[in-house]
């Protein structure tokens, strides 16, 4: 894909903030494990969330391309920051789509300056593979609705100031009768709890739980008993900025190896020159450049608003597994180092891994390719 000029502006400006500000200190700010609000609205002041949003909402009315640029650009620097923007972009566009105009009025200005995060809660502790089977339950009171159930690892569980649930408004089973609300954590009965992780400590994952949160109608997204096939459609999105997350920290990764195989010596040369060292580092950079493309091409067909859903399953499931494979790599080139905790490969290795099951697993993804192509008699039963 060859970015116009705009986008390659957008690219250095991001490229440079990812590199000086964020790489540096990647691995420090996943020992503290808790994410840095000041840095969430610096990102936000420099005008790199939400920048595909509509400008009546304070947006810059951008690509989905350029948002690509920034989730690629930040995941270089630091794979979890890199959630921010997706969060945003993706959080954002269905808020805008779907919410009363007073609460994406109320709200989205303040995800895109960086001064509200907000969690979006689809996981049960039952399960997540098979969404469309939650519990969670939202009862009618008036003309208010009672929310009550646990929503189970969810990014930014910890820190969220608000969250867009997922809950059955009827008794049927099945994506029917699945509704999706706005609820901002000021109200009584939530709260929210944090899990210890292999890795992605900043995005602090855990659970939130609602009890007897009472919410107005006006707080409801998309019509009732339909919020899921509504809102559901807003994933194809998030897959391609995902995909592209991996493939900004696997050229993190590439990158540094390329630049040690130069100056590290082995037999009374630089390791660069034998061939069972640059030939799988050339395996990656293919294998990510081809994944990177894939990524930009779906989000270019979802600027032309053209079908993209297969598309976006690829990215989702081929970027994290093989950013993994590419960072393994990696990680072996630089011999005994990489197996430091000094050197950020081994961090890298386990946040990619995390989007291998976050956003839904490869297996998942798989089938909704095959859905794509034979439709329901790849379903089963
Ligand atoms: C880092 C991270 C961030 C996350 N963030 C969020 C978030 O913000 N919001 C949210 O709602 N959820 C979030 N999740 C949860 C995530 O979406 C679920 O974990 C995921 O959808 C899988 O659900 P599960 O863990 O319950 O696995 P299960 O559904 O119990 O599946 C277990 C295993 O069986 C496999 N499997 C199940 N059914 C099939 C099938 N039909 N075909 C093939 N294989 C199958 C799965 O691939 C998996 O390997 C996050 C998870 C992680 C790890």
């Amino acid at each position: 894909m060859i970015f116009n000029q705009t986008q390659r502006e957008f690219a250095e400006a991001v490229k440079q903030f990812s590199r000086k500000t964020l790489l540096p200190d990647y691995q420090t700010r996943e020992r503290i494990g808790v994410l840095d609000r000041q840095l969430l609205k610096q990102i936000g002041e420099l005008g790199f969330l939400g920048v595909d949003l509509a400008e009546e909402v304070g947006g810059m009315g951008m690509d989905a391309v350029t948002a690509g640029i920034i989730a690629e650009e930040m995941g270089y620097g630091d794979f979890n920051i890199s959630a921010l923007p997706v969060n945003v972009s993706l959080l954002g566009s269905i808020i805008q789509r779907h919410a009363h105009p007073d609460v994406a009025i109320e709200w989205i200005p303040k995800m895109i300056s960086g001064e509200a995060l907000v969690a979006i809660c689809l996981t049960e502790p039952r399960g997540g593979s098979d969404a469309a089977a939650l519990q969670f339950r939202a009862t009618r009171d008036g003309s208010d609705y009672l929310l009550n159930g646990e929503k189970a690892s969810i990014t930014f569980a910890a820190c969220a100031d608000a969250s867009l649930v997922f809950a059955r408004t009827d008794n049927g089973t099945g994506a029917r009768g699945i509704s999706a609300f706005f609820v901002p954590h000021t109200l009584p009965g939530i709260s929210q709890t944090r899990y210890d992780d292999l890795g992605s400590a900043v995005i602090g994952r855990g659970s939130i739980f609602y009890d007897n949160v009472r919410i107005p109608k006006e707080y409801l997204l998309g019509d009732e008993g339909k919020g899921f096939t509504q809102v559901m459609q807003g994933f194809d999105y998030s897959r391609a900025l995902i995909g592209l997350q991996c493939c900004g920290a696997a050229q993190a990764s590439l990158d540094e190896a390329w630049a040690y195989s130069k100056e590290r010596e082995a037999f009374g040369r630089p390791i660069a020159q034998f061939q069972g060292v640059s030939f799988p580092l050339a395996e990656g950079e293919s294998t990510i450049a081809s994944i990177r493309q894939l990524c930009y091409h779906t989000l270019a067909l979802r600027d032309a608003d053209l079908p993209h859903t297969a598309e976006a399953a690829m990215c989702k499931w081929m970027g994290p597994r093989k950013a993994h494979d590419v960072i393994h790599q990696c990680l072996l080139t630089f011999g005994h180092y990489g197996w430091s905790k000094d050197l950020p490969h081994q961090q890298r290795l386990r946040d990619v891994m995390g989007l291998e099951i976050g956003d839904g697993t490869a297996g998942i993804m798989k089938q909704i390719i095959a859905r794509e192509r034979v439709g329901r008699a790849a379903i089963q039963y």
